[in-house]
């Protein structure tokens, strides 16, 4: 983030209010550990959100994604029979490690880095982001009415949240997401690859090694062959690869195996290079006689093109942090996928990374930089204010 030499400071009292309630909040969430895969400690963040924005004074409340497992969180300001479109902020509250970890990575404070478990990815950018509406709220109120949007499964897919959030997306006019800002200066993100997974299954015939191995049919010699087909389907000119992350096969050394599979990630920048992609997938076929090969292609996440439209909202947006004092600078197309992705692929502008500063998502260094959060912060407040 580029920060002026004379930032002015912001001294209205209401400001300085809620933002002296940012770090404890941080320090609550970072503290309460909540991994994709617990549905009790998601249950348990999804309430401390819930009492957390309600001591903000905003209405939150929480809503069953499925007859099981954790909830999502809408916090919002809208009057009661406010229906208009508008602007939906993307967060999650779950990480990517495990309960326990605070044992090694505890909450800590060191010059001017924060650590925790979830910190950076993302649950300071979700206090910013909610801290700043509740400033708006006393400050006045929007332009356009805000829905702040926080699901439990964003590390694993978002499997769970996807329908309620393109659902949420159709009725807004602009997505803002608080995954984390780049590391590398602070930048936004207005564009992702779209990622997904390979699986290819091959079905061989097994014989003993030794005495009929010309009757076995190689399951894993077949596998052979496909990793190959996969690995050259990667395109780095066209921004498309494909990395087989996974094989599996056999049974002991002495057995022609049967049985053998593969998995692969894939990343591709736009709905075209996607569907390309799928056919040649789609198109494998085996080389070893008599094998049968399964293949499965799955989008996970669709593609995230930068849009002249999302460009825009990045301009308007950036009006706003030069008022907060800091310039918002793009970064270039980045391979990780987020929720931004569902809710551009709908044609809604879409601006991601507008998180907090910091380094080493997914990582026991993951931390954020306490020396930009005031800026965030003003620029959260500045947006969800003005933006219309
Ligand atoms: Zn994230």
């Amino acid at each position: 983030m580029n920060r002026p030499e004379n930032m002015t400071q912001d001294n209205s009292d209401i400001a300085q209010d809620l933002s002296r309630q940012l770090l404890p909040m941080i320090e609550r969430w970072v503290r309460f550990e909540s991994p994709s895969h617990s549905d009790e400690a998601l249950d348990g963040m999804a309430k401390l959100i819930v009492q957390d924005a309600e001591r903000l004074g905003l209405a939150a409340l929480t809503q069953p994604l499925s007859t099981d497992g954790a909830p999502l969180v809408h916090i919002h300001n809208r009057s009661a029979g406010d229906e208009r479109p508008g602007i939906l902020v993307l967060g999650h509250y779950d990480t990517v490690h495990p309960v326990g970890i605070l044992e090694k990575n505890p909450f800590r404070m060191e010059g001017d880095k924060l650590y925790g478990p979830g910190i950076y990815d993302m649950k300071a950018g979700i206090c910013l982001a909610l801290t700043g509406l509740a400033q708006v709220q006393r400050l006045g109120g929007s332009a356009l009415p805000v829905d702040l949007v926080i699901l439990p499964d964003e590390e694993t897919g978002s499997h769970r949240s996807r329908e309620r959030i393109e659902e949420f997306a159709r009725r807004s006019r602009y997505a803002l997401v608080c995954e984390p800002a780049r590391a590398d200066g602070g930048r936004c993100v207005t564009a992702r690859k779209g990622t997904g997974f390979i699986t290819v299954k091959a079905r061989g015939r097994p014989a003993h090694a030794g005495m009929q191995h010309d009757r076995g049919r190689n399951a894993i010699e077949e596998i052979a062959h496909q990793v190959l087909a996969l690995q050259a389907m990667t395109d780095y000119e066209r921004g498309i690869t494909v990395s087989v992350g996974r094989i599996q096969g056999g049974t002991t050394v002495n057995v022609v195996p049967e049985h053998s599979q593969l998995s692969a990630d894939f990343r591709l920048p736009d709905p075209q290079a996607a569907d390309e992609l799928r056919a040649k997938v789609q198109g494998l076929a085996a080389r070893v006689p008599d094998v049968q090969l399964d293949v499965d292609f799955q989008l996970n996440r669709p593609p995230m093109p930068r849009t002249e439209a999302t460009a825009e909202l990045l301009r308007r947006c950036q009006v706003f942090a030069a008022r907060a004092g800091f310039s918002l600078d793009e970064a270039p197309m980045t391979g990780g996928a987020s929720d931004a992705n569902f809710t551009a692929a709908l044609g809604l502008p879409t601006l991601d990374g507008l998180g907090a500063d910091g380094d080493g998502a997914h990582t026991l260094h993951e931390h954020i930089l306490l020396s930009t959060l005031d800026l965030r912060l003003k620029f959260w407040t500045e947006t969800l204010q003005g933006l219309a």
